[in-house]
């Protein structure tokens, strides 16, 4: 949510109130909120507009669009729930914090490694590695790179079945919750996996790709089969477009 926004908000809400006093009443609208009292319907939609500065970007493609390979109710939970569900808590973690004013990069960047800020490393994390996921797939996907991607690809794993082959290892040997990566590492790419809500952006990792192990990513659609899962998206929806892009930025 942009200041810009936020204030000519605040001024349909109230028009003498600066930035602080606006801040101070939204908390005060919260405080009631917490304790169920009455709101109203002017307070109601200020404070949902303080919830926070991130915001759930849109889906790349309709829900139902990477079907059969992963279908529209996986898709419905997993970003409508799920990956709401980082956005949602990390606004709650930063409100009325410096960071709220910083891009979710420089969040993550900010609260990587640091033992009393894991709650919101992992819910910047989160929200970042999801969008990243949504991109990294797309309908009719799968296929191979254009011929600059591909030649890195097998100057990097000997060949493109080599780098799949490499890949589904990674993905389905990540023990738990976690990620399988495809990142340029100097002049070179390498696949790598991070547990939980890790991303290569805390480690100094350019990511080109990525698949989301999380049981949630692929239960109702394959239950236990990660593996079916990971060489789906490897053969049919993975973006190669969007990793060209995030090789040539
Ligand atoms: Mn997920």
């Amino acid at each position: 949510m942009s200041e810009r926004s936020e204030m000519s908000e605040s001024k349909l809400f109230n028009p003498r109130l600066n930035r602080r006093q606006f801040l101070g009443a939204l908390l005060a609208g919260s405080a009631v909120l917490a304790t169920g009292g009455l709101l109203s319907p002017r307070l109601t939609r200020a404070a949902e507009v303080a919830k926070g500065p991130f915001s759930l970007p849109p889906l790349p493609y309709a829900e139902n669009a990477l079907d059969p390979y992963i279908s529209a109710q996986t898709i419905g939970f997993h970003y409508g729930k799920h990956h709401q569900g980082y956005v949602n808590k990390l606004n709650e973690l930063v409100a009325g914090t410096p960071l709220a004013e910083q891009s979710l990069e420089a969040v993550i960047q900010a609260s990587a490694g640091k033992a009393d800020q894991v709650a919101i490393f992992n819910n910047a994390a989160q929200v970042w590695n999801h969008t990243f996921y949504w991109n990294s797939l797309r309908p009719k996907g799968g296929g191979k790179p254009d011929a600059a991607l591909a030649a890195l690809i097998d100057r990097s794993f000997g060949s493109h079945d080599a780098f799949k082959a490499e890949f589904a290892k990674a993905a389905t040997g990540q023990f738990g919750s976690g990620w399988a990566w495809l990142v340029k590492e100097g002049d070179r790419l390498i696949v790598t996996r991070t547990g939980n809500a890790d991303t290569p952006i805390a480690h100094g990792q350019k990511p080109l790709l990525t698949v989301d192990v999380w049981e949630h990513a692929y239960y109702l659609d394959y239950q236990n089969r990660r593996a079916d899962y990971v060489n789906a998206l490897l053969d049919n929806l993975l973006n190669w477009d969007f990793a060209a892009r995030n090789l040539a930025g």
